[in-house]
């Protein structure tokens, strides 16, 4: 039976100093020094200021990063990267970093696979494998922020959205923890100002989530102006009706200050015609949002389709008119399966 490796990137400050001073008997500073070389990416063999004896007990019972880039595929359009990562246990997840003018954004996944079974996504196709460590979620950054600073020192993680693989509310502990963990200054130091959580809308976890303080924006996978359509395309809308997911998002707003956005997937001939534009502006009227627009990625195991260009532009059109802020999001990484769920995907296909 093979035991679980500790994941060092999992630990908070407490936590690592106390692994340092009683499993490893090391004094405390060993545990900075072994901080420093986690928030570069290393592997225990690469914390070369370890003794070869230290490092050799390392390696029997933790791992650094549990999470390592496989593969990685970059766009040949604008610069976006994707990366195929391989966790300790076999499972394979993804994510992309997109560099814009203001830095690198990261997507980052919470779970091996999701079992929210939304018609539109790729990643819920299997089911949910099993929730990813804190360790694992952090890994990504880790990984990903070594893999740029090496093309480019400039380069850097900047911002992380919460949009890869998975439900992060129906992963809540260690979403939260890793929240905190990205967030110490003696780590990442990532400001939770650049860090934005998308979820589906699981409403009690969304008021709990209210309560932590964190100053994260959150993305609601909305879909749809109304529970007709949204039932049609989101199971999650059978147990939390829209307003209950619209209240929820109003009492976000209120606890953090923060505007709510709202992803808003276009799919051809179920929620994007004119009439349902003016709907959805009703239903948002009053709240601090934005309307994040996305023609829809086909997905080509379900018969779901973007619709044309002059039909997004009609939709964004009559929203702006409703006083409703909204933009189309920009495609990024078209030629490499940019879209969550669908390189894993492929990937698992060829096996
Ligand atoms: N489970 C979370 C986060 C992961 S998905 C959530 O539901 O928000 C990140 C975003 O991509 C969500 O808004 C999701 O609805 C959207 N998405 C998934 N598949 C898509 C597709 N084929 N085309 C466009 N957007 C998609």
């Amino acid at each position: 039976m093979t035991v679980e490796r500790i994941q060092l990137l999992g630990l908070n400050h407490d936590e690592l100093l106390g692994f340092v001073l009683n499993d490893l008997n090391e004094s405390k500073f060993r545990a900075k020094q072994i901080r420093e070389w986690l928030n570069r990416g290393a592997s225990i063999d690469e914390m070369t200021n370890l003794s070869a004896a230290l490092r050799a007990k390392l390696n029997a019972i933790a791992v650094a990063n549990p999470v390592r880039i496989l593969e990685s595929y970059r766009s040949k359009i604008d610069e976006t990267e994707k990366f195929l990562y391989a966790l300790t246990d076999g499972n394979l997840i993804e994510g992309v970093v997109m560099r814009y003018h203001h830095g690198d954004t990261l997507c980052v996944s919470t779970q091996v696979g999701c079992r929210m079974g939304c018609a539109f996504c790729a990643s819920t196709l299997e089911g949910r494998v099993r929730n990813l460590t804190p360790g694992e979620i952090l890994g990504q950054v880790a990984a990903a922020n070594r893999h740029i600073h090496d093309q480019d020192p400039e380069r850097r993680v900047h911002n992380i959205v919460l949009m890869g693989s998975g439900e992060p509310l129906d992963n809540y502990d260690n979403v939260v923890k890793f929240l905190h963990l990205v967030n110490d200054p003696e780590g990442f130091n990532i400001s939770l100002r650049n860090v934005s959580l998308s979820t589906c809308g699981l409403v009690p976890r969304m008021y709990d989530f209210a309560k932590e303080g964190l100053p994260v924006t959150l993305s609601l996978s909305l879909h749809a102006p109304n529970d007709e359509v949204r039932r049609k395309i989101m199971p999650v809308a059978n147990a939390y009706p829209y307003g209950e997911v619209i209240a929820a998002c109003r009492n976000y707003v209120e606890k953090t200050g923060r505007r709510v956005i709202f992803e808003y997937a276009l799919i051809k001939d179920v929620n994007c015609d004119v009439k349902q534009a003016e709907e959805l502006a009703r239903r948002l009227r009053g709240l601090q949002c934005h309307v994040n627009l996305i023609p829809l990625n086909d997905v080509k195991e379900r018969n779901l389709r973007a619709p044309s260009r002059q039909d997004v532009d009609a939709f964004l059109k009559r929203l702006t008119l409703k006083n409703i802020s909204a933009t189309v999001r920009r495609e990024m990484g078209a030629d490499i399966e940019g879209a969550c769920g669908q390189l894993r995907r492929k990937v698992l296909d060829l096996n």
